[in-house]
């Protein structure tokens, strides 16, 4: 009886587990169980899998069916729970008592349709990634339409259900469809076999091949170079994990994705393409990634399923100008091979799927993105970007895995279709900071006075999630930890950092004292700094020697460090050489605008003038025609702007800002005449006020009763970023004065801690206070933070989706409280639990004029509602309260009816899918009876019976303000539903 039981009592428990992380994933692989051990008949399964259906319906429906089942099928019901059910929910359950077990049911059975029953589970999975040519199976032997693979492939559907549905769409075609399908899986499974690395045997030349390519992937990868040609850390010693998501939401992934998840099939969107996009900022580590992964394979430790991995540099191939096929392109770009090219290429064609191809900086590309020019022949030679993109959309080299990464601005939706799935990069986690200084300092009382530092600048600490900066800051540990007071604060102190680093770390000359050492270096600054501009100019960012000598560097200048020799395994045209980073390209050639005494005076204008990416495509070569050209080679004026000058020219305008900050005038005292300098001063100042100009002229007049709101596009960002740079709260003040608008949105633009320290920095200008609205970015504690400084103009404060955790909010809260403005906060999905209810609480207690409060799909249980309430019972304000999809039961539900009881304020109350039943219900009837405000009760996704709703009929009687109480996906039958409609209206089921 234990099981049957069990599935009574736990029913909430149970359903909660189901369905509360929305995806239907759990239930439908349930269900696919039961079919299979024939506990549920086909037609049990077709009454609950109504098409719409809620899920909480469907799974409520399924407890009801397994119950009147009996126990043997409770039983049978509970160990599919326990497989399918991640460890930790299934502790939650307790399981202890069920014993059953599942077993694959022997295939004794005569027909193929049956088959598709009894092996349902592995079918779906052996589907996967086959979908497409199962379909093509069926519509070519004449038992599908175009009409029934539609149907299949609807694009909501995730790859696990297009596969059921299509095992469900089989079904009624009779035993001859059953029977291509199940052929057709057994004829992959066996070719799926051949090409499994373990059991396959290349020729002996392909091994010698894979073993040479192997020991050079993983020579180029083993080192970082620190200092140019002089220092080199190992990867090994340094590597840290980058914080890696899903571009596009998956029902399936909780938690951060590993390496190897770039290139399997989690989080696949569109499995027919071979390309799995990287994208992240410049810096954000990109390069080190790929680097980890190919040093992986080398080593073969991991992607063991390639037996070959070809990396490629896109900087690198932007100086191949042949025409090659792709043969040559492989061979002379990655590894040649010492004998039998045709056979190891043939060998390549025929197995795709053993082969991984890399990109490294798709953006630094000089084409853009095109889908115009197609090649289908592996033997046509043909331009090297026209061979990569033809890779991208798989009309080349089908099947092989490419792995490519860009700066997310130039990824352009015609790109997006040719994408297997997109994987964000977003830098270090402060842990990821941590353990990165501990890896950096072998001697831990560094180390630890680094990261000491760090928390008492978070403004910095925020830049650390940059790994570039991260490692900037490391470096600079002496400087950083001699400065005091005056620590960095911007990018450019940042960089100015690392600059009077290596100056003093490589010189001869004696370290001079106070500024001296940037007048010491002024023609190195120069010459470096022509040659970065130059290079901008003319998308270049690998230097030949002819170069380096017309803009005057010297060996001196390169053994400073700045410039390191270009890694290339065919290259032997010389040396050739590029800046450490873009990043410190971009900041020589910001050095060289600001310094040159002969820079064009149009130069800064339209450095600012420099529009976001998708705004224009050419504003970048108008900025390059615009300048006076020097540096006249092959590389110049060559098509149109590629998404990496238009990012790597707003990275040289913000350095351009902070170079020409108030802070730094004394180091350029020396070098050049004041008045220009002060004219240079004035054109950032008037560029900086036009570019805010334009944003703000695009806020549209609002509708009639509705508030005035700006949705802020990256570009205005950006502009905030320049005048946070720059230092000076004159210019942010300006700048400010002109915005008036009750809200500003800016949500999903890439906020992270930096930009957040920008924005509060500038926004604590604003004349009246807004509602900033900042969900779905990576705000995280740290940004939080630094947002404290501007949340006296905030009113309200929308951080949904935002990684903060119960010490964010804390913080948050402890300075809410003295801003008088603050009434509203959003804090859906994050990472809150029961830890932070306790702050909120004395919010609630404390600000007797706050109005909102929603805490949506956290992880707030019955303790953090009584938390809850017990502010609540003091304040006289709350209009709002949102708790959807937490789990506060019962006893959470009772614990805040209990405080709103006697509320003469609340309007709007949600608490959707939170286990509450018919006690909650009962309790809650309470505030309806007394409330003279309560109009909207949310209460859908519950648990509450006839018991509890009746309570709710009762108390509307006595309540005319409410307008509706939602009480959809509730224990109640059809009947009920309809009888207690008739009752009261005001229900809503
Ligand atoms: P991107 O390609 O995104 O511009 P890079 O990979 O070149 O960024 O990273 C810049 C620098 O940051 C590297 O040279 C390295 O010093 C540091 N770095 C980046 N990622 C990591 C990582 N995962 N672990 C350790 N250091 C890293």
């Amino acid at each position: 009886m234990f099981a049957q039981e069990f599935v009574l009592k736990q029913r909430t428990e149970i359903l909660h587990a189901l369905c509360s992380s929305g995806s239907t994933e759990h239930l439908e692989r349930v269900l696919d169980i039961l079919l299979a051990q024939g506990e549920l008949i086909w037609e049990d399964y077709q009454n609950i899998q109504v098409p719409d259906r809620a899920l909480y319906t469907k799974a409520r429906q399924l407890l009801d069916l397994v119950y009147t089942k009996g126990v043997d099928t409770c039983e049978l019901f509970l160990a599919a729970l326990k497989q399918v059910l991640p460890e930790s929910q299934i502790v939650g359950l307790s399981f202890a008592g069920c014993n059953s077990n599942l077993e694959e049911k022997e295939e004794y059975q005569s027909t193929s349709t049956h088959t598709l029953l009894t092996q349902r589970p592995s079918l779906v999975s052996k589907l996967l990634g086959h979908i497409h040519g199962a379909l093509e199976a069926l519509v070519i032997s004449g038992h599908f339409t175009s009409a029934d693979c539609d149907e299949v492939r609807l694009p909501v559907y995730t790859p696990s259900q297009q596969a059921r549905r299509l095992l469900d769409h089989v079904r009624p075609k009779g035993e001859l469809a059953a029977k291509v399908v199940l052929q057709y899986i057994q004829q992959k499974q066996e070719t799926g076999s051949a090409l499994n690395p373990e059991k396959l045997t290349p020729p002996k030349e392909f091994l010698k091949y894979q073993k040479k390519l192997s020991s050079s992937v993983s020579a180029q990868s083993c080192f970082l170079s620190t200092y140019g040609g002089t220092s080199h850390m190992s990867l090994d010693d340094i590597y840290t994990e980058g914080q890696l998501e899903l571009a596009q939401y998956c029902a399936d992934v909780h938690g951060p994705l590993g390496l190897e998840d770039i290139v399997g099939t989690v989080g696949t969107v569109n499995e027919e393409a071979d390309t799995v996009l990287v994208s992240g900022e410049a810096g954000s580590g990109k390069t080190t990634l790929l680097q980890r992964l190919h040093l992986l394979w080398a080593r073969g430790v991991a992607l063991q399923q390639f037996l070959l991995l070809f990396p490629f540099s896109c900087r690198r191939l932007n100086s191949e100008h042949r025409e090659l096929s792709v043969k040559e392109l492989l061979f002379q770009h990655c590894c040649w091979p010492d004998r039998d090219q045709e056979e190891i290429f043939q060998f390549i064609l025929d197995h795709p799927h053993l082969v991984l191809f890399t990109f490294d900086g798709l953006d630094e590309l000089k084409q853009s993105f095109s889908d115009e020019k197609r090649l289908c022949c592996p033997t046509q030679p043909a331009p090297v970007h026209i061979l990569l993109f033809n890779f991208i959309q798989g009309s080349l080299m089908k099947g092989v895995r490419k792995v490519v990464t860009s700066r997310p601005e130039a990824v352009g939706p015609m790109l997006k279709t040719h994408l297997c799935k997109e994987v964000l990069l977003k830098g270090f986690s402060p842990s990821g900071i941590d353990c990165f200084v501990r890896k950096h300092h072998s001697d831990n009382t560094v180390a630890t006075k680094v990261l000491e530092s760090l928390q008492t600048n978070t403004a910095l600490l925020g830049l650390c999630h940059s790994p570039v900066l991260c490692w900037i800051v490391s470096q600079c540990h002496k400087e950083l930890l001699g400065c005091g007071e005056g620590s960095p604060q911007t990018i450019t102190d940042v960089y100015l950092m690392i600059l009077q680093h290596f100056f003093q770390h490589q010189s001869s000359q004696k370290s001079t004292v106070g500024l001296g050492w940037f007048q010491d270096h002024l023609k190195t600054v120069l010459h470096l700094g022509q040659l970065a501009f130059e290079g901008m100019k003319n998308t270049c960012y690998i230097f030949s020697g002819t170069d380096l000598e017309t803009c005057g560097v010297t060996e001196n200048d390169i053994y400073m460090g700045f410039l390191i020799q270009s890694k290339d395994l065919s290259s032997n045209h010389g040396k050739h050489y590029e800046f450490l980073h873009v990043t410190m390209q971009c900041f020589f050639a910001a050095l060289y605008i600001v310094l040159s005494n002969n820079m064009d005076h149009s130069t800064i204008s339209k450095l600012f003038e420099v529009k976001d990416m998708w705004e224009t495509d050419l504003t970048s070569s108008c900025f390059r025609a615009c300048l006076p050209s020097t540096y006249q080679q092959d590389c110049s004026l060559q098509g149109d702007a590629t998404a990496a000058e238009t990012s790597n020219l707003q990275i040289t305008a913000t350095f351009v800002s902070g170079l020409l900050s108030k802070r730094h005038q004394s180091l350029w005292l020396q070098c050049c005449p004041s008045a220009v300098m002060e004219k240079k001063i004035r054109q950032v100042g008037k560029c900086l006020s036009k570019g805010m100009q334009k944003h703000f002229k695009s806020i549209p007049q609002p509708v009639e009763g509705e508030k005035k709101s700006m949705h802020a596009m990256p570009g205005f960002v950006w502009l905030i970023k320049c005048i946070y740079e720059m230092q000076e709260s004159r210019i942010a003040k300006d700048a400010m004065s002109k915005l008036e608008v009750d809200h500003l949105k800016l949500t999903y633009c890439n906020i992270g801690p930096v930009e957040c320290t920008a924005l509060a920095y500038v926004l604590q200008h604003l004349r009246n206070p807004v509602g900033l609205q900042l969900d779905n970015n990576s705000v995280g504690d740290v940004g939080v933070e630094q947002l404290l400084p501007c949340m006296h103009i905030c009113n309200s404060l929308y951080l949904r989706n935002n990684n903060i955790t119960d010490e964010g909010i804390r913080k948050l809260i402890a300075k809410g409280i003295q801003c008088e403005n603050f009434r509203k906060i959003a804090l859906f999905n994050n990472k809150l639990t029961d830890a932070c209810t306790q702050h909120i609480s004395q919010l609630l207690r404390t600000k007797d004029d706050f109005l909102s409060l929603r805490l949506g799909n956290n992880n707030i249980t019955a303790e953090g509602a009584k938390q809850l309430a017990e502010g609540l019972k003091f304040n006289h304000s709350l209009q709002y309260l949102g708790l959807w999809g937490n789990k506060i039961g019962d006893t959470g539900a009772e614990a805040l009816a209990k405080a709103l009881e006697s509320s003469k304020t609340l309007v709007w109350l949600s608490l959707v899918g939170n286990g509450v039943g018919n006690a909650g219900a009962s309790a809650l009837a309470n505030i309806i009876k007394n409330s003279p405000t309560l109009e909207e009760l949310w209460l859908t996704e519950n648990c509450i019976t006839r018991t509890g709703v009746e309570r709710l009929i009762e108390a509307l009687k006595h309540n005319i303000h409410v307008k509706s109480i939602w009480l959809r996906n509730n224990d109640l039958s059809l009947e009920e539903v309809e009888e207690m409609t008739q009752r009261e209206s005001r229900l809503v089921f």
